[in-house]
């Protein structure tokens, strides 16, 4: 199918709706803008209703089901300290943390106030990354987000800065809104940036570069040479917002990415008009679970693997097996997610995908190279044939 039929298709007859809003989109330096929101808040209300839809269901529910993901607590919050005169020390995580817990409440009275004329309820929704990781967290995630969907509430989310530390972080929101797309089922994921869409090519090189209209395979785009800059306010440039368009391709979702602060932008593409660029899904999906254990959190260390094992994980299907294993970097836990690279005989690498690993780091340094026979000398019978198993290996995963 032609990728403007597609994107005509998948509007008009998506059904859940993910829409995240950078900082840079909702604050300017005195805070949040009451008329960006409210301009935001009117086109969802429209998209809710049906709007662009061929066959919008009658009756009293909603035609569609939105989910909001918001940034701008810490910009809110910095421009409310700044309103009292409190000067901070604007650096560092732990005034970045501070900084959110001024600014969020303030972000949710504003989405409430810009929502109440729709009379659409909102729910505050705030998660970390450890809240996904745990499969059984996970699914209350989901139920949570299920409930309130049904009651036709719109859930407005956000990383919850104020406990996010390092390795809890999700990083920013283009990457927690890819993990939503997981969890909740989404049929397309909107991204409102303050870049007109994604460029062909790096501005600070090239000032005349133009919107591409759409990335026909995000998993081939060279995300280095065209991501050199990145806004200022937010913390994802359009590196993260392409990652996360990549990690929601996987799953056969498509992503658009539109200029967030253009008025009606969304209305306009959801009437067919081309603006923004449209990040076509893949066409083969990968199971939701392989979704969940490639990017519920970073990979911890990395195996690095022959070129013998790299073509069986490749082109074979094969699993991991200790024999293939040449190095191993990082000091992880069995069972822990890790980076599998290939090691060229020229001593460069390329990262194929992540996995669990069935051994912790030291016992695989005993056992890398070794045949099934010397492993079981080493640690017995009991062990795993395989270091990753390839139910639980992604390749090619956007990390
Ligand atoms: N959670 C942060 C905030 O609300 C924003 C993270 C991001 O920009 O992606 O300010």
């Amino acid at each position: 199918m032609d990728w403007r039929e597609e994107k005509r298709a998948a509007l008009a007859h998506a059904r859940l709706v993910i829409i995240k809003i950078g900082s840079a989109v909702l604050t300017d330096p005195s805070g949040l803008c009451a008329a960006v929101l409210e301009n935001i808040a009117t086109q969802m209300a429209a998209l809710r209703g049906g709007l662009g839809m061929p066959d919008a269901p009658c009756g009293d529910g909603p035609a569609r089901r939105l989910i909001l993901v918001s940034s701008a607590a810490v910009a809110a919050g910095r421009a409310t300290l700044a309103r009292h005169e409190r000067h901070f020390d604007v650096v560092g995580l732990a005034a970045r943390q501070a900084a959110a817990a001024v600014g969020q409440g303030q972000l949710m009275r504003a989405w409430d106030r810009a929502f109440a004329p729709h009379g659409l309820p909102t729910a505050q929704v705030l998660l970390t990354r450890d809240d996904l990781r745990a499969r059984q967290r996970f699914l209350n995630a989901r139920n949570t987000f299920a409930e309130l969907l049904q009651w036709d509430v719109l859930p407005i989310v956000n990383e919850n800065d104020t406990v996010s530390v390092a390795e809890l972080k999700f990083g920013d929101n283009d990457c927690l809104s890819s993990l939503l797309v997981n969890l909740t089922g989404a049929d397309i994921f909107i991204n409102l940036t303050s870049a007109p869409g994604v460029l062909a090519g790096n501005p600070q090189e090239d000032p005349t570069v133009g919107v591409m209209p759409c990335v026909e395979n995000v998993g081939e785009l060279d995300l280095g040479k065209l991501c050199g800059g990145k806004t200022t306010v937010g913390t994802g440039g359009m590196y993260s917002k392409l990652t996360a368009a990549r990690r929601a391709a996987q799953l056969g979702v498509p992503t658009l990415i539109l200029p967030g602060r253009q008025p009606n932008i969304m209305c306009r593409a959801f009437a067919g008009e081309d603006v923004g660029t449209w990040v076509r899904p893949a066409e083969h999906a990968i199971s939701r679970r392989k979704f969940w254990l490639a990017y519920q959190s970073d990979p911890t260390g990395t195996v690095f693997v022959d070129t013998g094992a790299a073509e069986a994980l490749q082109n074979r299907g094969g699993s991991l097996l200790p024999g293939g294993v040449r190095q191993v970097e990082g000091n992880f836990q069995q069972g822990a997610l890790v980076r599998i690279a290939r090691l060229d005989a020229d001593g460069g690498s390329a990262t194929l995908g992540v996995g669990l690993s069935n051994y912790s780091a030291p016992d695989l340094r005993k056992i890398m190279g070794l045949k099934r026979i010397e492993v079981a000398a080493i640690l017995g019978d009991a062990h795993y044939p395989e270091v990753i198993h390839r139910d639980n290996m992604l390749l090619e995963a956007a990390v």
